[in-house]
């Protein structure tokens, strides 16, 4: 279910300040093949799994949309040099986390449109039994990050994959217990130091995002201080 994604959301203090996050089972990085990741949009993928990426060492990367429609009343960049710019801050992250060479497939899908059939297969083509993917949640509140998940999930029941999903903005409309998330599901990846040093470097690749475009309203960023800290934990968390 789509939800607004507006105002400050829950602040991470708030999350911090929850009990059970601390108790959720640590998330064991057993993957044999490299896990193929699934980003909506570019930073998607670093927000919200770069220390997972760090940690393993290893990754392939899907990048459903270049993200040209984060900002649609832009009076600095057009769509077309938004998809450019965003498309190297992927490359620049990605080289920061030690994963310069990683494999990356760039479906060009239109961001606001994702083309759930067309990703399903997509990703059932590069899957096999056991193979961890990883993409946005389906219920994230998102519409590019739920068709996301929704792909995922069945392109994991045709092949046997293992399905792990990562929240984004649902960090920011839900709130500690909520009955909206299925916590249960829940699972912590901790990050060694050296895994969250990385992340912050490349979360720091993003100044498309995390920094205005320019002065007007339109060119505001998209990914505050108060959005990034909740990217900022020692532990990132997968649904699984
Ligand atoms: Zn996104």
């Amino acid at each position: 279910m789509v939800r607004p994604i507006a105002g400050e959301g829950t602040a991470e203090q708030t999350w911090a300040a929850w009990p059970a996050m601390a108790q959720w089972p640590v998330l064991p990085l057993d993957a044999t093949d490299p896990p193929l990741i699934v980003a909506p949009h570019p930073d998607d993928e670093i927000l919200g799994l770069a220390g997972l990426m760090a940690m393993l060492d290893a990754a392939e990367l899907i990048a459903v949309t270049d993200g040209e429609a984060s900002h649609p009343r832009s009076t600095v960049h057009t769509q077309p040099e938004l998809a450019a710019i965003r498309r190297a801050e992927t490359a620049e992250a990605l080289r920061r986390l030690g994963l310069g060479d990683a494999p990356v497939t760039r479906l060009g899908q239109p961001d606001g449109k994702v083309d759930e059939d067309a990703l399903a297969a997509a990703l059932t083509g590069r899957l096999a039994p056991g193979r961890w993917c990883l993409s946005t949640w389906r219920e994230d509140g998102h519409p590019d990050h739920e068709a996301v998940g929704r792909a995922a999930a069945r392109a994991c029941e045709a092949t046997g994959a293992v399905l792990l999903e990562y929240p984004i903005w649902a960090w920011h409309w839900a709130t500690p217990g909520d009955p909206r998330v299925p916590w249960h599901r829940a699972h912590r990846v901790e990050l060694s130091p050296a895994a969250q040093a990385a992340k912050a470097a490349a979360v720091a690749a993003f100044p498309s995002q995390i920094a205005p475009l320019g002065p007007e309203p339109g060119d505001a960023a998209i990914l505050p201080p108060h959005v990034l800290a909740r990217f900022a934990r020692p532990f990132e968390v997968v649904l699984r």
